[in-house]
């Protein structure tokens, strides 16, 4: 691996960071905060919140397996991943290597930060070659992203490949791991402590329901984590969304309930999907959705969207030709999209 130094953008390495009135004092006692220009009415939406949110990274901690200080919280997942590039790569000079098909918005943020998205077509079974990924590489590549289990495929990357590419590239491995909790594959998370290069995402929006709140996580080495947050803006995470959190983490019993209810259905949809005369092919999935190629995409998705059911298409997407990307719902929801197809 590169030195952090050499990873991070020059400008971004020299930053000095704004200083938040309350990083000043901290550590030592205070009760009447004056350093603000904060309004002393209307507690406690009148103070700022932390800017670190160390009380929610302590519970996220404990739930995660992770060390407080390996965590950065943004508002979502893309807070970070467009951070990664503010961060690390230097626009019109350093390029990312991605697979393809993956999630969007890693181009979207590479396009923003006039930063080179390059990009490998996963192989048969949407599986990843390393090898492959490793030669579309060059000196100015700074960040390889990767998605398992992977979206819209649905399926976990081959661990072994990616195991190659975290000890074969120097520079930072991003594992965008949305959709672990969903998964039967062990999450990458847990090796976070034995690899410093790479970066992994989590996020509030999907096994947590938490959609709204606009929380994502990266765990990653303390360096790493200390340059995200310099980059940041202050108060990213309003004090709303910290609460909240709190609240669902509290009962995480709550979170291991629907994803087993989701997992159910799961089966039970996509079997159900393998009688209709229009499946031609259902993807195997480690995440709450499914990839199904069918036999006319576009006029599926316009039926559904005629009976108020909304699938996502991606038939325009790279390697998913009429292929339709189904959420797993309530168990009324589902139902509905089944009657509606069965009735085609
Ligand atoms: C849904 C999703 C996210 C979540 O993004 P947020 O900004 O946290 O809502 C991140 N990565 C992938 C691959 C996703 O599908």
């Amino acid at each position: 691996m590169k030195t952090l130094q050499e990873l991070t953008r020059k400008n971004i390495w020299s930053l000095a960071p704004y200083s938040c009135a309350r990083n000043e004092f901290s550590g030592r006692n205070a009760s009447v905060y004056l350093d603000a220009n904060e309004n002393p009415y209307n507690a406690p939406f009148n103070r700022y919140p932390d800017p670190l949110q160390l009380e929610l990274k302590s519970k996220i901690s404990a739930v995660k397996g992770v060390p407080a200080e390996n965590i950065f919280l943004g508002n979502g997942s893309d807070e970070a991943i467009d951070l990664m590039y503010r961060c690390f790569t230097e626009p019109q000079t350093d390029n990312v290597v991605a697979i393809e098909p993956t999630y969007g918005m890693y181009r979207v943020c590479a396009d923003i930060n006039n930063v080179e998205y390059r990009t490998v077509c996963l192989e048969e079974g949407f599986q990843l070659n390393a090898d492959k990924l490793l030669a579309a590489t060059d000196e100015h590549t700074k960040l390889i992203w990767l998605c398992s289990p992977n979206n819209p495929t649905g399926n976990a990357l081959n661990r072994d490949e990616i195991n190659k590419i975290i000890a074969a590239f120097d520079g930072l491995v991003v594992i965008d791991e949305a959709y672990s909790d969903f998964s039967s594959q062990r999450p990458f998370r847990s090796e976070l402590l034995s690899h410093p290069n790479i970066v992994i995402l989590n996020t509030m929006s999907k096994a947590w329901g938490c959609a709204a709140l606009r929380l994502g996580m990266a765990f990653a080495s303390k360096d790493i984590i200390e340059i995200l947050n310099k980059v940041k803006y202050p108060y990213n995470i309003n004090l709303l969304a910290q609460q909240k959190a709190l609240d669902i983490l509290n009962d995480p019993y709550e979170i291991d309930k629907w994803v087993r209810l989701i997992l159910q259905e799961r089966s039970r949809v996509m079997e159900a999907f393998t009688l209709l005369p229009i499946t031609k092919k259902i993807y195997p999935t480690d995440a709450n959705f499914f990839l199904v190629e069918v036999t006319d995409a576009q006029s599926t998705y316009d039926y559904l969207v005629s009976k108020g059911i909304i699938v996502r298409n991606r038939n325009r997407v790279t390697m998913c030709g009429n292929c339709l990307r189904v959420t797993i719902g309530t168990k009324t929801e589902n139902a509905e999209l089944l009657a509606a197809l069965r009735a085609l």
